[in-house]
């Protein structure tokens, strides 16, 4: 594969499109090649099963029953980037270029520090004057079925093309392309009507990207996203930037109403002041944090993962 692969790369006339695929699958092999194929088996065995484990334990708020499997996939993970780390190379570095290519420490270390010298006294600032926004009718018993309503009239409304893509319910939502004419995204439903909401939004993001690609480039390895930051921007965009301005809902919070009685006396102004309200003691990652607070969580992960950057 590998000299077939560099014999590809050396054919004269490529197209940009040719070029950018010999490219992914010459990386891609690279990869691959240094790991035992034993090993390679091991781990996809063992993340496959590792997806139901998850899932028992998520439903019984058991980490400690993860915890072993978790356990597991990270020393896989560390002992591959071992694998492919050049002299010196760290191996939090040759995971970060994984999901962002180009990207090490140095450069994210620098750039959540940036963030970070804006983002924390504003998170406090906006802290302190949230205190009496009001956001206890997000919280009830709103049924599945209605939830169910708002999330596929949400997609349709942010341009989720239903002929080319399904929409489901999963433990944690996610999205998925099989193929750009077959994305799929998923939510949940709880009791904080925004989660499911602002979740369907963001899923729909990630959906609108996948359902971009054109359709010479799906199914090929430039089919698909960017990078994982790239992706999350899409999402995010949607989900933060126009999901929770008041130009995006005011065309259809009449809907929302009428989805979920609980809003009936709740005005457009004061529905859209809630799901903006920020709360800092959430320590959560998305869907369950306001966005500045997640943006806290994200730098401060980084900065976790950061000092065990050396890991051998
Ligand atoms: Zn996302």
């Amino acid at each position: 594969m590998k000299k077939l692969l560099a014999r590809c790369a050396k054919e004269e006339g490529l197209t940009g499109r040719e070029k950018a695929i010999v490219r992914e699958l010459r990386e891609e092999n690279e990869k691959l090649a240094v790991i035992p194929p034993e090993e390679y088996g091991d781990f996809a065995r063992l993340k496959a099963e590792a997806a139901s484990v998850w899932a028992k334990a998520k439903a019984n708020s058991d980490f400690s029953a993860f915890a072993p499997t978790l356990r597991k996939i990270v020393d896989y993970s560390k002992k591959f980037a071992s694998y492919r780390a050049k002299k010196g190379q760290k191996l939090y570095d040759v995971l970060l270029d994984e999901y962002e290519k180009g990207f090490d420490m140095e450069t994210l270390d620098q750039f959540f520090g940036e963030l970070k010298e804006h983002l924390v006294p504003l998170l406090k600032e906006v802290t302190e004057k949230s205190g009496s926004v009001r956001d206890d009718f997000l919280t009830g018993d709103f049924p599945d079925e209605a939830q169910d309503r708002a999330a596929r009239f949400l997609a349709e409304y942010v341009g989720f093309d239903f002929e080319r893509g399904v929409y489901a319910l999963s433990a944690h939502p996610f999205t998925t392309n099989l193929h750009n004419h077959d994305v799929r995204i998923t939510s949940h439903y709880g009791k904080r009507a925004d989660s499911s909401l602002f979740s369907v939004i963001h899923e729909a993001g990630h959906g609108l990207y996948e359902l971009g690609i054109r359709d010479d480039l799906t199914l090929t390895p430039v089919g698909q996203g960017a990078s994982m930051g790239m992706h999350e921007s899409q999402s995010r965009f949607f989900e933060n930037i126009l999901g929770r301005s008041q130009a995006f809902w005011e065309p259809v919070y009449g809907n929302m109403q009428e989805i979920f009685p609980q809003f009936k006396d709740v005005s457009l102004k004061q529905f859209v002041r809630a799901v903006n309200k920020v709360k800092p003691g959430s320590s959560a990652p998305r869907p369950t944090s306001c966005p500045t607070a997640c943006t806290c969580w994200c730098a401060m992960r980084s900065r976790k993962c950061s000092s065990r950057r050396t890991w051998t």
